[in-house]
């Protein structure tokens, strides 16, 4: 898809008409006295949390943003192959893969061992390994991103938009409150020049503070972020340029003898391009908008780090210069450590608010999705009354901690640069090496949950070495048995807050009267011990709440359908139509057998337990069915 060629134009480029890609949005109207979930900013978390929540039209769910409309142009833009994997599940995948640039290699550039002042190309590496994700490493503008978003609320059960011009100014909890109760009070201001001063009031059983690295929300529960005093100003533009520098359609790390660094990332449309140049080192609590820094100083300055390559920048669509230092808050709630027995959480943060990182490895946008992916389907399992709200505090747990890995990374990562600067770029094969090494840290798939209440340990690891408990579910191509469909398992896995349950079968025919897959379809059929019998509410279609999949070792030309247990041909809906789309085989054709590609024991198979977010919760032996009971039945709350 190409586009911008005679000028940015924001939006959706299928639009032609340009202004009909500009219209103002969001809610009209007084905002509601009270709420189930308030969230504040309109930035990739709020709108990942709020998308997650539109999915369930019982919750009453409001987001506010300061600004008057959407967001246009700017920010962040890098996507990792575990937010690819994200959108899947929300369904624009597709649509960012068509739009968007794909990173498939990267190209490393220092100065001429003979002439310094001018920078050659040292290296060329594939942008992500083989076989780490089904999905690239795309760049799109964050406004894009946020219009997908805003479409999948906009078409959702809920029908949720946001209410823009509203500022959050402060909040209060009443402490005296019980956990049904709407107990925080939210005082807001409204922004708009019509009614500019106006004090609206909203209450909520939860707040969440999306609301960036100056959050309000934060600051309203005594947090603070901690961390790295020597911030870096970079200059950031997108551009319309002419230049002769051969790599400019790959993003390219170019580290230069005297003027630092510079980063390019080629952006959609196959014109515009991104160009990041460090500028300066701050002092300490120094702002960067002291240095009057302006456009043509970051332009200078990428020209100097290119030469002997002209650039002639045509046009700016959009330019920032920023601070970033690389820090994090304690906690992602309202409840102190010491606390945490007594108290639930009601006020929650998420993305910058709780964390920010420098720009090089472009995490910024992708962890606040994260953090609202996992928040979001855990408190719609609260409000559902499908768990109890202790759940709440293991978002806290989970996120801090990876908020942690990734910033000592981003250090690491910052760090190795700097060094390479400072030694006139002629460190470019470490930064290379480490650029190779950590690649999983910058595609999203390095997170990796401790065990916890939500995620098991690795007592039967070896049941599945390639589904690694704590880590998300590492999708694999396979045949659905039903029609014959090329798909891959892990697109089984939707927003829709439900856990899935892979069943692996041993070699055996799983059609037979004994085969280990029947005698757990009949155990979670039939027993009053069945997770999917407790938990699923009895109006409800079987899948509701634990979605069961088959997963089969023979060739799907083998099998009958209509063989197999009941269970993984349920019968669903008003009409009673039965689901064909849970049963699967390897892909012999294109010789991508999935136990093989994910480890399975084929002697034994497994159960691999799949959390609404898309981690892997558990790995059990297929008839461990005490251990997939007590893995429910520590969180979840009986239905019937
Ligand atoms: C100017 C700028 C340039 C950036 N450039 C890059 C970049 O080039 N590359 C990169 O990787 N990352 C960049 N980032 C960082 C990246 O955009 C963030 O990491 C990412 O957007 C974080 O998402 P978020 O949802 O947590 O917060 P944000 O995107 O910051 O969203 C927070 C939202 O909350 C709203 N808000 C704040 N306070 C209130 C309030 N009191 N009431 C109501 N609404 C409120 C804000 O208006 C904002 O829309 C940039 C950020 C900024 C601000």
């Amino acid at each position: 898809m190409q586009f911008h060629l005679n000028g940015f134009q924001p939006g959706d480029p299928d639009i032609a008409d340009p202004a009909a890609r500009v219209q103002v949005s969001g809610a009209t109207g007084v905002l509601p006295e009270e709420v189930d979930v308030l969230i504040v900013g309109c930035g990739p978390a709020g709108l990942t949390l709020a998308a997650q929540l539109a999915q369930f039209p019982e919750i009453k769910t409001c987001i506010v943003e300061q600004k008057p409309d959407r967001l246009l142009v700017g920010q962040a833009d890098g996507i990792a192959c575990r937010t690819m994997e994200m959108f899947y599940a929300y369904g624009f995948s597709e649509r960012v893969l068509k739009e968007a640039y794909w990173v498939n290699e990267t190209t490393f550039w220092k100065p001429d061992e003979r002439t310094p002042e001018k920078i050659t190309r040292s290296g060329r590496v594939q942008d992500v390994e083989d076989g780490l994700s089904e999905f690239p490493h795309v760049i799109l503008n964050q406004a894009r991103i946020h219009d997908c978003f805003l479409d999948v609320m906009r078409k959702s059960p809920a029908k949720l938009e946001p209410y823009y011009s509203r500022r959050v100014l402060d909040l209060h909890v009443d402490p005296a409150a019980d956990a049904t109760d709407h107990a925080v009070t939210v005082r807001l201001e409204r922004v708009d020049a019509a009614n500019a001063g106006k004090i609206e009031m909203i209450r909520a059983r939860y707040v969440v503070g999306c609301d960036g690295a100056r959050s309000t929300v934060r600051k309203s529960i005594g947090r603070g972020l901690h961390g790295d005093s020597a911030n870096h100003a970079w200059g950031v533009m997108d551009v319309l340029a002419v230049t002769d520098f051969p790599d400019i359609r790959f993003k390219s790390l170019i580290q230069s003898a005297k003027d630092g660094s510079l980063l390019i990332i080629p952006r959609e449309g196959g014109y515009m391009v991104r160009i990041y140049v460090e500028l300066a080192k701050l002092d300490v609590g120094e702002r960067v908008a002291n240095r009057n820094i302006a456009a043509d100083d970051v332009i200078a300055k990428a020209q100097r780090i290119l030469k002997p390559h002209t650039l002639e920048v045509k046009e700016i669509a959009w330019w920032s210069v920023y601070e970033i230092g690389q820090r994090l808050t304690d906690k992602f709630d309202d409840v102190p450590e010491a606390e945490i027995d007594t108290r639930l959480p009601r006020i929650f943060i998420a993305g910058d608010a709780c964390h920010t990182h420098s720009p090089k490895a472009g995490q910024g946008m992708n962890v606040s999705m994260q953090d609202a992916f996992n928040l979001g389907w855990k408190l719609a399992a609260v409000l559902r009354k499908q768990c109890a709200p202790s759940l709440l505090h293991s978002y806290s747990a989970e996120r801090q901690a990876v908020a942690k890995e990734l910033i000592d990374f981003d250090r690491e990562w910052a760090g190795i640069l700097a060094s390479a600067a400072k030694a006139g770029g002629t460190d470019a094969a470490k930064t290379q090496d480490y650029f190779v090494q950590h690649g999983r840290y910058t595609a999203g798939t390095a997170t990796h949950y401790r065990p916890s209440v939500l995620t098991g340990t690795a007592t039967h690891q070896h049941l599945a070495e390639g589904l690694v408990v704590g880590k998300r579910f590492h999708s694999a191509p396979v045949i659905r048995l039903a029609d014959a469909k090329p798909v891959h398992l892990g697109h089984a896995a939707q927003a829709d807050g439900r856990f899935r349950i892979y069943a692996f079968s041993p070699v055996e025919d799983p059609a037979a009267a004994g085969s280990a897959i029947r005698a757990l379809c009949n155990f979670l059929a039939d027993s009053r011990k069945s997770p999917i019998r407790r938990y699923t509410p009895s109006s409800a279609d079987i899948d509701n709440v634990i979605d069961l999949r088959g997963v089969f070792q023979q060739d799907h030309r083998e099998l009958a359908v209509e063989a197999m247990p009941p269970l993984l041909l349920p019968s669903k809906g008003r009409y009673g139509l039965y689901d064909y789309e849970k049963m699967f085989c390897p892909d012999f054709k294109n010789g991508q057998d999935v136990f093989a590609m994910r480890g399975i024991d084929r002697k034994a198979g497994c159960i691999v337990v799949v959390r609404p977010d898309q981690y892997v919760a558990s790995v059990l032996p297929l008839d461990d069915f005490a251990g997939l009971t007590s893995y429910f039945d520590a969180f979840m709350l009986p239905m019937n």
